[in-house]
């Protein structure tokens, strides 16, 4: 076992404090690293202040975590002291049923995946996420990043990223696609590059045109203002895909009414209360309303290869990890551009 530095969160309400972790020890199939960056994750947000559940405290958060391998276990094949790596949302599951099987281990259902915070680890404890100097995860839950792409700025592509590059992909986003992203924030913005990148016409839908600039420049076509009614006039029917980002809850008829005939509305942004439907929105134009939860190991790796070809990366702010509650409160507020990121230097 080690012990190492991080931000924890004690309670749903009190701010995120420094502490010191363990970490188990090496085992044959793990990989250590000393954890460089970890992004700041809306859903980090959620699960700290107990929207989606019960928390077992202390709990250190971060899913978006960027490094440089320390050490790895006897039997590790894939990974060697030195590589740049990461790990995303989880870092263990079942790997027996159809779905760990098919490479969607973050669907797996026997019993579910291993988050990498707030899940039990292999030692029967609960997990601990990258706010943090260092950690151990087996090989297989861990990506390769790509030279070309920085470690501050892998972190947020390793959940921002994967559960923005997986819907677009699934939808089969290409040239000649009319792609709609509600909300500009972390996921909102990679959205925006992914799609651009995959050859979709992309339209940035905000609360309001304080962004625009931004939006464009992410390579966004068209930018609009949802404060505004007549921008659902305007854009009714419009779209074939629209991914919805947003961490609160939406009127969902007004964005099923920018569909065009089968056209989808992907679900990622989890806000902590239900979300109403109207069924007429859906019935007519044959639309349909779906969600997705992050991505795979492979597609994970696949996206990382995809950014490194096609040059995306996201915007970032880099803070210290005392930053991390007044970050929080910025995020709650709209208030970044467009994710901020943790340098764990000085927990390490
Ligand atoms: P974020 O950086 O805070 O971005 C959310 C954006 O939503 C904001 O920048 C804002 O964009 C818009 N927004 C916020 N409050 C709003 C409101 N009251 N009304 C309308 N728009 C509002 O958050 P994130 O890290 O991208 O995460 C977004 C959501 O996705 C969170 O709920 C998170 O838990 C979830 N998530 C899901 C998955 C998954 O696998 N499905 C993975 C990661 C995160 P504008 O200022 O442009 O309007
Ligand atoms: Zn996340
Ligand atoms: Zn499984």
């Amino acid at each position: 076992m080690s012990t190492v530095s991080a931000y924890a969160a004690t309670s749903a309400t009190e701010p995120l404090s420094k502490t010191t972790i363990e970490r188990r020890e090496v085992g044959p199939h793990d990989v250590a690293f000393d954890i460089h960056f970890a992004g700041i994750c809306h859903s980090d947000i959620h699960t700290v202040r107990g929207e989606w559940g019960p928390v077992t405290y202390p709990m250190v958060p971060g899913h978006e975590i960027a490094g440089i391998v320390t050490e790895v276990g006897s039997e590790v094949s894939k990974f060697s002291v030195g590589d740049r790596v990461g790990v995303g949302c989880f870092v263990d599951s079942c790997r027996e049923c159809e779905f760990c099987l098919a490479g969607e281990e973050q669907y797996c259902d026997n019993p579910g995946m291993v988050g990498t915070y707030n899940g039990i680890g292999p030692d029967g404890k609960p997990t601990q996420g990258g706010y943090s100097g260092a950690i151990v995860v087996d090989e297989n839950y861990v990506l390769s990043i790509p030279e070309a792409i920085g470690l501050e700025e892998a972190a947020p592509l390793l959940c921002a990223g994967i559960t923005t590059y997986s819907p677009l992909r699934h939808w089969n986003t290409g040239p000649g696609s009319r792609v709609a992203v509600i909300g500009l924030g972390g996921l909102g913005h990679l959205a925006v590059k992914l799609a651009v990148a995959m050859g979709a016409e992309v339209t940035v839908l905000s609360q309001s045109l304080k962004k625009m600039e931004d939006g464009l420049r992410l390579g966004a076509s068209e930018y609009y203002a949802t404060s505004d009614r007549e921008t659902f006039k305007k854009l009714k029917g419009s779209f074939d895909l629209i991914l919805n980002t947003v961490s609160a809850n939406l009127d969902m008829g007004d964005y099923l009414g920018l569909l065009t005939l089968d056209g989808t509305l992907v679900e990622l942004g989890m806000p902590e209360h239900a979300m109403q439907v109207p069924p007429g929105a859906l019935i007519f134009g044959r639309r349909r309303l779906a969600g997705s939860l992050i991505g795979g190991i492979a597609e994970t790796q696949e996206m990382l290869d995809f950014c490194a070809e096609h040059k995306v990366a996201p915007e970032i702010e880099v803070i210290e990890p005392d930053y991390v509650n007044e970050a929080y409160e910025r995020v709650v507020a709209s208030d970044v551009r467009y994710r901020f990121v943790i340098d764990t230097a000085s927990l390490r």
